[in-house]
């Protein structure tokens, strides 16, 4: 599998950052994870069209604004007669109310289908799992594997179910753990977010090869993130917009 950045940022996007988003190439078959603020710039058109699917994680804005670009441009590129099959987009059922603006674009050429814990879902060699967190709306944690290696984004999460997480997690090659705060800031819990320390406590527990820590606030120095988690967990790197890495 090969992963690249696509946004890093929350919860708006700025000159250098977008907000959240992962592409995932497997084969011929491409996922993106979330589709934050400016991500859709990042892919190619219409190419990356192509076998494309879409995994929302929770309807936060910063996870999901570019999902209207994507469907507005599979709708020209169609009419193009430049894309023949639809985009997948898979989403939470709640908010209902954003749930339904989303499928009610009609200017678009999609599938949908909603996801809940026990979805499964076969993209090529690729197997995608879910795992709900602690978040102020439906939040699912994301496993992509291939049967040799897998990676798992935990999208946004307190750090109340960390015990899920890590077992979610357990023995993943790259956890792509969210790492909203710093212990300076104080009271994470009140947040709905982790620090980097405790996503540096899930990759430990976890026992996973790499840590990629990600969902920074703009204006902080992403260099206190990685000092944070480095105290609980050595293989550690900052997710960087545009950075590719094969996951074997
Ligand atoms: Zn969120
Ligand atoms: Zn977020």
């Amino acid at each position: 599998m090969k992963l690249k950045v696509l946004g890093t940022q929350s919860p708006y996007n700025t000159k250098k950052h977008n907000c959240p988003g992962f592409f995932i190439q497997e084969g011929e078959n491409l996922l993106m994870l979330d589709c934050g603020s400016g991500t859709h710039k990042m892919l190619k058109y219409p190419k990356d069209l192509k076998n494309l699917s879409v995994i929302i994680s929770h309807l936060h804005r910063d996870h999901y604004n570019d999902i209207y670009n994507l469907q507005y441009a599979s709708f020209v590129f169609h009419n193009q007669k430049r894309i023949d099959s639809p985009i997948n987009i898979y989403l939470p059922q709640s908010p209902n109310s954003i749930n339904e603006d989303i499928k009610a674009e009609s200017n678009s050429f999609a599938n949908y289908h909603e996801i809940s814990e026990n979805t499964k879902i076969n993209i090529g060699n690729m197997q995608v799992t879910f795992c709900t967190t602690d978040h102020p709306v439906e939040t699912y944690a994301i496993k992509v594997t291939n049967g040799k290696t897998s990676i798992v984004y935990t999208s946004d999460t307190s750090f109340t179910s960390k015990d899920r997480i890590v077992q979610f997690a357990k023995g993943a090659y790259l956890l792509i753990c969210e790492a909203s705060l710093l212990e300076s800031y104080g009271f994470p819990e009140i947040n709905s977010h982790l620090t980097a320390k405790q996503a540096g406590i899930i990759a430990k527990e976890a026992k996973v090869k790499e840590l990629m820590l990600t969902h920074f606030w703009p204006e902080e120095n992403t260099i206190q993130y990685l000092k944070e988690a480095k105290k609980e967990f050595k293989r550690v790197v900052i997710a960087k917009e545009g950075r590719s890495k094969k996951i074997n």
